[in-house]
């Protein structure tokens, strides 16, 4: 292949995975090999300035697609320039500063793994949000950036000024919703920052405003005349937050390029340890009349580097594919493999989403595979390593009876991958029966999978519901069990009748109704009769229950099976009507705002214990918020609760004012 080939060969490649990143969200390269197919084409352009045309991707800033209206930006927005190692970092440093003789200040900031937007103020109010786009045009998004707690709709101060920033979603609700989709056939996302943009460029803004989505701020084009004392990014940064914004409490403001690389060095590893995934460190000139000064080249700027952390990415053997029936029947693939260590951990099992995905990666077992940590939780195949060995290995084929009772697996309309309908499936139901005991649904202690499992093979029960007909004796005849735990086990079964209607709601698993939608429904409905006889109107009705929720909930309670449950649930004495049962009135009339890891409880244990008492809780901390409850690395609620006066509790401290 000649240069000119090569070239062309790239720019096609490029514009490609843009398209499928940017518009369809579903990236076919990882992003360190399109990294480097974007480095191969720089350089060449480089060398061969002749080759290099206006129309190129590295002269050019994402993509837009014609999803939403289209807005054209008022400031242009540009992508970065990357640096991948610390010589990089030196000559980029050497660069801005040749023509000031000194040692420029820089700042450093995580860089956030999202989507970027600026969001525009009017006299303090927000009035249009827009995606990147292609930097000169993008999407008009404001009605989902609405649902975003962390975008203030009116700000502390009554400003004009234009703000940027990248919006994210948390590791764990990234993981909790590709979980989701798994087990219900819906779209899976490659990582959060494709969550993210696929949850914001939602047309229907009650799936957006369902999503867990925050938002750091990363810039402030001011343009109040009061405002014009500004002179650093830094500065900006904190009058930013003072206004209201959430912006990133790891920024750091430095000397030179020492302090920026000494950053880089620090988050390399202590990014594991953040919930949300960055993808490396940006490095700004902190003298604005100098990054005035320096400018901008087509695609970036030049007074900024984005340092990129090295990919954490691994090669292992593929040994087995595994497969396991969840709790819709959905049939799912693990990947079993070689153990090896990656990011901190051994690794003996990866995701491997759904048979689609297996046979456009053409995986098969026997092959050496790259394996890397989406959102550095849950690892995941991301391709085979090529070999001369991988052709003579046997395609994959998936199967085509239930792993688990020998049913023919179907395929579903509108949903990816295979199920299993047979309604008496003993995986099947055991997962149903271990979603059904689960803290969020009807929270029953000392029952895990192993008595589940042993419950169906014993032929003891043949759904969830049968729990409620076992006596102490029943459990007396399971392995290792004896008088004591069978009469616990017994005793906490009875004890979860009076579960409030939410908890119920959610343990009947009906798809895309989770804890949160649940306790909406319950709020709003107070029976369960009442919100089995509910129409597609009624639901729709309700704030933040779109169609999707509307159809599936509708759909569940037209089942003859499961009207049938539902008279059976009454017969044994289950049929609430309360929300959550509050214990005390201890805490009525105060809201809590969580933040950090706790010491002993979960957030969700400690919400409830709020709930119980009387109390509400809230995602973001105002001047109505009475405590923050915060725990270890809490983030930027806590400057926003100092700067408010709100008191801050300890976990300790919150516990002792409960008891
Ligand atoms: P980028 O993500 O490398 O850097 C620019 C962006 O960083 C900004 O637009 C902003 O949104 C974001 N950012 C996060 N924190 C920031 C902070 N503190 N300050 C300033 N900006 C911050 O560049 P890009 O143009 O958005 O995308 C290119 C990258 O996207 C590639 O390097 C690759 O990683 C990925 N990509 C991957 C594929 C694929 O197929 N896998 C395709 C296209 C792009």
């Amino acid at each position: 292949m000649d240069i000119l080939e090569r070239i062309e060969y790239l720019k096609t490649e490029i514009n490609k995975s843009n398209y499928e990143y940017y518009v369809n969200e579903n990236p076919y390269l990882t992003d360190f090999e399109y990294d480097n197919l974007f480095s191969e084409l720089k350089e060449l352009e480089e060398k061969y300035p002749m080759f290099k045309t206006s129309d190129s991707p590295t002269q050019r800033v994402g993509s837009v697609s014609e999803k939403f209206f289209s807005h054209t930006h008022k400031y242009r927005l540009y992508s970065l320039d990357n640096t991948h190692n610390e010589e990089e970092l030196i000559k980029w440093y050497e660069r801005v500063c040749k023509d000031y003789n000194k040692e420029l200040e820089l700042v450093c900031e995580l860089k956030i793994d999202g989507l970027a937007i600026a969001l525009t103020y009017e006299n303090g109010l927000f009035k249009i949000g827009v995606t990147r786009g292609d930097g000169v045009t993008g999407e008009n998004i404001t009605t989902n950036l609405k649902t975003i707690k962390a975008i203030p709709l009116k700000l502390f101060e009554s400003k004009n000024l234009e703000v940027r920033g990248e919006i994210y979603m948390p590791k764990t609700s990234f993981e909790k919703l590709n979980q989701e989709a798994i087990n219900t056939g819906g779209k899976v996302f490659a990582n959060p920052r494709n969550a993210a943009s696929g949850s914001l460029r939602q047309l229907d803004s009650t799936i957006t405003a369902k999503r867990d989505l925050s938002m750091f701020t990363y810039t402030g084009i001011f343009e109040d005349e009061s405002d014009q004392n500004i002179k650093t990014h830094y500065e900006g940064m904190m009058k930013l937050k003072n206004l209201g914004f959430k912006v990133n409490p790891h920024i750091r403001l430095v000397k030179n390029i020492q302090g920026a690389i000494d950053f880089c060095k620090e988050w390399e590893t202590k990014r594991f340890e953040l919930d949300y995934a960055t993808d490396g460190v940006v490095i700004k000139v902190n003298d604005l009349n100098i990054q005035k000064d320096l400018g901008f080249t087509a695609r970036a700027p030049k007074w900024a580097t984005a340092f990129k952390f090295p990919p954490e990415v691994v090669s292992t053997k593929l040994l087995d594919i595994e497969t396991n029936t969840g709790k819709t029947g959905i049939v799912t693939p693990v990947a079993i493999l070689e153990p090896v260590e990656l990011a901190g951990s051994t690794v003996s099992r990866a995701s491997l989403h759904n048979f689609d995905e297996i046979k456009r990666l053409d995986i098969r077992i026997g092959d050496n595979v790259l394996i890397m940590k989406a959102a550095e939780i849950i690892p995941k195949v991301i391709k085979y390593v090529e070999s001369e060995d991988h052709e003579k290995l046997e395609k994959y084929m998936p199967p085509q009876t239930c792993p688990s009772c020998g049913w023919k697996l179907t395929s579903k309309k509108d949903l990816v991958g295979l199920f299993c309908t047979n309604p008496n499936c003993e995986s099947l139901m055991c997962a149903k029966t271990e979603f059904w005991v689960s803290k969020n649904a009807m929270d029953i202690d000392n029952i895990g999978p192993n008595i589940i499992q042993q419950l169906y093979e014993k032929n003891m029960i043949s759904s969830p519901i049968d729990l409620y007909r076992l006596l102490p004796q029943d459990f007396m005849m399971l392995d290792l069990v004896k008088e004591k735990s069978a009469s616990n086990m017994y005793v906490a079964i009875q004890e979860s009748k009076t579960r409030p209607l939410n908890r119920l709601i959610t343990a009947l698993g009906i798809t895309h109704v989770g804890k949160e939608t649940a306790e909406i429904l319950a709020n709003h409905f107070g029976s369960l009769d009442k919100l089995a006889s509910a129409n597609m109107d009624e639901l729709m009705n309700i704030d933040s229950i779109g169609s999707i929720i509307a159809v599936s909930v509708v759909k569940f309670f037209s089942n003859s099976k499961n009207i049938k449950m539902i008279e059976e649930l009454k017969e044994l004495g289950i049929n609430p009507t309360s929300i959550v049962a509050p214990k005390s009135n201890k805490l009525e009339g105060k809201t809590f705002v969580l933040t950090g890891t706790l010491e002993t409880l979960s957030r969700d244990e400690a919400s409830d214990i709020i709930k119980q008492n009387g109390g509400k809780t809230s995602s973001s901390v105002s001047k109505k918020t009475s405590y923050v409850l915060a725990g270890a690395n809490p983030g930027s609620k806590i400057d926003k609760a100092q700067n408010l006066g709100v008191i801050i509790l300890t976990e300790k401290e919150f516990l002792e004012m409960i008891n």
